[in-house]
């Protein structure tokens, strides 16, 4: 897995103070999408586990973990050992994703590494960008059809629950 960035401390990916790591390779190839370069799995820099959590660790006011890209969910297995020691430091996870939290849902079904990464992510940013129902003024999102869901509370009650409108 190569990641394009990372930002040891970022306020507009996420609520709170969070680190971000882009991931590279996007096979949804949004209309309009800013961050074309991510599309090649093979862009960027290797990715190096031990160097992220550290970094992170070096800030003792982050609030949590913000996964972009590119499109994480490509990477549950190699993501999911770093998710897995931030949440354990009491820090939150966040994730962006071109994928509908119900393409995840079915997706998890028959694919275990997808299963166990869902169930570690606290809210979830999905859906592809949808140049057409751009809306600049929402935050966290770029367009309309995009929701901020709270996984955790989603996957309790079978049913999806926003973490903001
Ligand atoms: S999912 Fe995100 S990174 Fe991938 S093409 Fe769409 S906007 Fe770009």
């Amino acid at each position: 897995m190569k990641i394009g960035g990372f930002y040891s401390d970022s306020i507009s990916n996420g609520v709170g103070w969070r680190a971000v790591l882009f991931v590279s390779g996007c096979p949804h190839h949004c209309l309009g999408c800013h961050n074309q370069e991510s599309w090649d799995k093979d862009y960027g820099e290797p990715y190096v586990e031990d160097d992220i959590y550290n970094q992170m660790m070096e800030n003792p006011f982050l609030d949590g973990l913000t996964l972009s890209g590119g499109e994480p969910f490509l990477y549950c297995q190699e993501l999911f050992s770093l998710v897995k020691r931030v949440k354990a430091r009491g820090l939150n996870i966040w994730s962006y994703t071109g994928f509908t939290f119900e393409e995840l849902l079915r997706w998890s079904e028959r694919n275990a590494d997808v299963q166990q990464f869902l169930r570690e992510v606290d809210v979830l940013v999905d859906g592809k960008f949808l140049i057409e129902k751009m809306v600049p003024q929402k935050r966290f999102r770029g367009s309309g059809n995009q929701r901020i869901i709270d996984v955790q509370a989603s996957l309790k009650k079978q049913e999806i629950v926003l973490y903001m409108a």
